[in-house]
């Protein structure tokens, strides 16, 4: 399944350094694959993927699909960024639990009007940049 794509005006404000493995991803992303690594070895998957599988430590990763819905396990918005992200500022950033047991940090799409409920759906969403893709969960209820 692929993930919506938004186009977002502008550069990304620091975008992701990239290495020949973490490229795959980037790549996919910019096409709505949101994609990681899972073990071959101990079929656990990560993420941010890795090329080191973090619990056995084997390097025999493929890369999968993994699960892009999930609940807000936690928020909060940024109102003193970062000098990179001052010009975004107050943003959300948001901690969610994705269907399939990973826990992951992104920027929460979320609406303007105020709070958003622990425990609201979250749908992982990808923001295409004029310069590449940086993918956010968007708050669904
Ligand atoms: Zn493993």
């Amino acid at each position: 399944m692929s993930l919506e794509i938004v186009r977002t005006a502008g550069s990304r404000s620091y975008p992701p350094r990239l290495s020949t493995f973490s490229q795959t991803f980037w790549e996919a992303l910019a096409q709505g694959d949101w994609i990681t690594t899972r073990c071959r070895a101990c079929d656990k998957q990560t993420f941010p993927p890795k090329s080191v599988c973090p619990h056995c430590w084997k390097c025999e990763q493929a890369w999968v699909p993994f699960a892009s819905t999930g609940r807000l396990y936690s928020w909060t918005r940024v109102h003193a960024a970062p000098t990179a992200f001052a010009p975004e500022a107050p943003y959300a950033l948001g901690i969610v639990d994705l269907e399939d047991g990973l826990r992951i940090a992104c920027r929460l799409v979320a609406p303007s009007s105020g709070e958003v409920a622990i425990g609201a759906a979250i749908q992982m969403i990808v923001l295409q940049h004029d310069d590449g893709p940086l993918f956010a969960g968007k708050v669904l209820a």
